[in-house]
């Protein structure tokens, strides 16, 4: 979170020299909108928020920069909404294990989320099994097997580049049931040229593995430092599967952390996790309170 704070300080300071301005007249809400939007927060909640507090400054009668900034806080904090459930699906029932399908575009972080959670489970002792569906890069099963077996975790891939992405998600699962593990976590690939492709891969992996056992979560990964771009991306992917949780990797490298805001306000599902760097251990849980602080103050 010291990251984030630190890369995000720009927007607080911005704002707070803006609310100290002697007067809040027209120009100065304008500005504030356009810190807003330059902090990626996105069109329709940096104009929602300008409105919201534009309101209650009238209706509160003060516009003392600190009570607004507070007001500020509260308005964002309503969009990131702290009540929305950010538990992990990650518990199968019985004899099946849960699976957590991991998707996103190329290199936004997929393998190295999974690397990174398969780190937490473990050390959380759960025991789990790792799958390669990224099977249009050799070197992706590699990097996820080198991750899992950092925390000895295994691994099921294909050794042959190409291979049908939904065969080695059901083997995955197979071979997870098999094995009793309580998680099966499956990486898949993220070439995004065309949508009828992706939905095709993407349904049908989702479809073989639901034979064998539920699908308890799929993480749609978003890198921060796209911004905008990386809002576009996540509609699609929105569209053809149902994501039922967010990463936003890559927030250590950017001023921009308003993305989030953007993200649960188009697609209404929760960051659950949030990267902050390229360490096995730069993961955490998303905060929305921690999240907002830092990204005003
Ligand atoms: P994939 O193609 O989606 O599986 O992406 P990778 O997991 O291979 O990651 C792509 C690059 O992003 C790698 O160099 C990672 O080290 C880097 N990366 C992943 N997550 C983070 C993060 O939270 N912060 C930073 N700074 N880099 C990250």
């Amino acid at each position: 979170r010291a990251r984030l704070a630190r890369s995000n300080s720009m927007l607080g300071k911005g704002l707070l020299a803006l609310l100290s301005s002697e007067k809040i007249d027209q120009d100065v809400w304008d500005e504030i909108e356009e810190t807003l939007l330059m902090a990626d927060l996105g069109s329709e909640p940096s104009q929602r928020l300008v409105e919201a507090l534009q309101t209650r400054v009238r209706v509160e009668g003060t516009d003392d920069p600190v009570r607004v900034k507070t007001m500020l806080r509260e308005e964002l904090l309503k969009i990131v909404d702290p009540t929305m459930d950010r538990e992990l699906g990650l518990d199968g029932e019985g004899e099946n294990p849960g699976v957590v399908l991991v998707v996103g575009v190329n290199g936004v972080g997929k393998t190295t989320t999974v690397g990174k959670l398969a780190r937490v489970m473990v050390a959380e002792d759960k025991t789990l099994l790792l799958g390669a569906a990224d099977t249009f890069r050799a070197a992706a099963a590699d990097q996820l097997e080198t991750w899992g077996g950092r925390v000895g975790v295994d691994t099921i891939r294909s050794e042959q580049e190409g291979a049908d992405p939904a065969s080695v998600a059901y083997e995955s699962a197979a071979e997870a049931k098999k094995r009793g593990v309580d998680t099966l976590m499956v990486d898949t690939a993220g070439r995004l040229q065309n949508k009828a492709g992706l939905m095709d891969q993407l349904g049908k992996v989702k479809r073989v593995v639901e034979k064998v056992s539920p699908v308890t979560e799929v993480l749609l990964v978003i890198d921060a430092t796209t911004g905008q771009n990386g809002m576009v991306q996540a509609k699609v992917f929105a569209e053809v599967v149902d994501i039922t949780g967010i990463v936003l990797t890559k927030l250590d490298g950017t001023a921009k952390g308003g993305i989030v805001v953007a993200i649960q306000n188009e697609l209404g599902v929760p960051v659950k996790l949030v990267g902050l760097g390229e360490g096995p251990d730069d993961l955490a849980p998303f905060d929305p309170e921690g999240f907002v602080d830092a990204l005003i103050d």
